[in-house]
């Protein structure tokens, strides 16, 4: 008479896979011998596994659905260990899967390994904006762990070996027991002794004092290619600090920061500056020599050109980061109104604006300008 595994995973015949892992898990959680000590709960932890091994399986499920059993003795069944060996054969990922939510992995149970990756580290890196810009082969020096070379990472002196820790036999991990309203509750901690690896080291190499890596201060020469941005990160797999044990170093991440230009301003891969224009030259118009990044432009002021006047020059702007062209250079204009005349000048502006009937009022008459003022909004200038 075959097994009933539908039914000691409580689900129909035309259960799906999904439904079939979710019954698995809940029961795994109930009946694990660590939650659940007594030996009929171990009884129906081992059901629970066989039944979850045949029917997660689409060929042992097919000869269940047949009538037959495919892990009883010639029942067609085999896998690891052989049929008909005491516990059927369940994935570790699964048990897993059930105590922690699927994603194994950190935080699990067992030893600790003591080889473990390395942290990511991140440098900021001041540049000018040329640098940004056009690229730079940049030096940096990133305080760091690298791997010991003493002991090459084991942590251990020479000749010497890690041992067993005694507190917890290495399993890493300590297991207490709680009497509670619900029964009997296995917890297990971490193992202090050990932190958890389930070794120890009862001679630290002396370099590192078992840590398998030291901290020391790195030069290397970091490529910035042409066009980054403030606030950019560039990232240098693997080096970053060497791990616990020696274990595989973290990426290092260099931050670009993008030091203010005294002439231009960046606003993405274009640029903006400001030249100030006397107001005679925007009225009578010029030729001016407009020093870019990496240039020199003529440029033609028209005659006529008003504040607040924009130049674009095409192209002369931040080369792009990915893919080719730049981006632009708009050149403000500042008009800008004479501040301070002589006497002499000021009689020839106040010539020129005759010449326009152009009427200026004059400050120095009481009233005047402010009698002119209103003519002006009454419109009886
Ligand atoms: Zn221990
Ligand atoms: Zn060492």
């Amino acid at each position: 008479m075959a097994k009933d595994y539908y039914g000691i995973l409580g689900v129909s015949r035309e259960a799906s896979d999904d439904e079939i892992k979710r019954a698995y898990r809940k029961l795994a959680r109930q009946y694990h011998p660590d939650v659940n000590p007594d030996a009929a709960a171990q009884e129906k932890f081992k059901d629970i596994n066989a039944a979850y091994e045949v029917l997660s399986d689409d060929r042992k499920r097919q000869i269940v659905d047949l009538g037959g059993d495919p892990l009883a003795p010639g029942g067609g069944g085999g896998g690891p260990g052989g049929p008909g060996e005491a516990g059927p054969f369940v994935g570790f990922q699964d048990i897993m899967d059930a105590f922690f939510g699927g994603a194994a992995g950190g935080g699990g149970r067992g030893p600790r390994p003591r080889t473990r990756p390395g942290s990511d580290a991140i440098l900021r890196l001041e540049l000018d904006l040329p640098e940004t810009a056009f690229g730079v082969e940049a030096p940096i020096t990133v305080d760091t762990a690298v791997l010991c070379t003493t002991c090459s990472g084991a942590g251990t002196a020479a000749g010497t070996h890690p041992e067993t820790c005694e507190a917890c036999g290495g399993r890493g991990e300590v297991q207490s027991v709680q009497r509670t309203f619900l029964g009997q509750v296995v917890s297990a901690r971490p193992c202090t002794a050990c932190q958890g690896h389930g070794t120890t080291i009862p001679n630290p190499c002396p370099t590192c004092a078992g840590d398998g890596r030291v901290r020391t201060r790195r030069s290397l020469t970091v490529k910035i290619p042409a066009g980054v941005e403030d606030g950019m990160r560039i990232r240098l797999a693997q080096q970053g600090e060497v791990g616990p044990g020696g274990g595989t170093a973290g990426d290092l991440y260099v931050e670009i920061h993008e030091r203010p230009h005294d002439v231009f301003s960046r606003k993405g891969d274009d640029l903006h500056c400001r030249v100030a224009v006397p107001m005679t030259t925007a009225a009578l118009g010029t030729r001016l020599t407009i020093k870019t990044l990496d240039s020199e432009e003529p440029v033609d002021v028209k005659a006529g050109t008003q504040p607040g006047s924009m130049l674009r020059l095409r192209a002369r702007g931040v080369p792009h980061l990915r893919g080719t062209g730049r981006g632009d250079l708009f050149v403000h204009l500042d008009v800008r109104t004479p501040t301070k005349l002589d006497a002499d000048q000021e009689q020839m502006l106040r010539e020129f604006a005759q010449t326009r009937g152009e009427e200026v009022a004059e400050l120095t008459k009481q009233g005047g300008f402010f009698s002119r003022m209103r003519d002006a909004f009454n419109g009886h200038a």
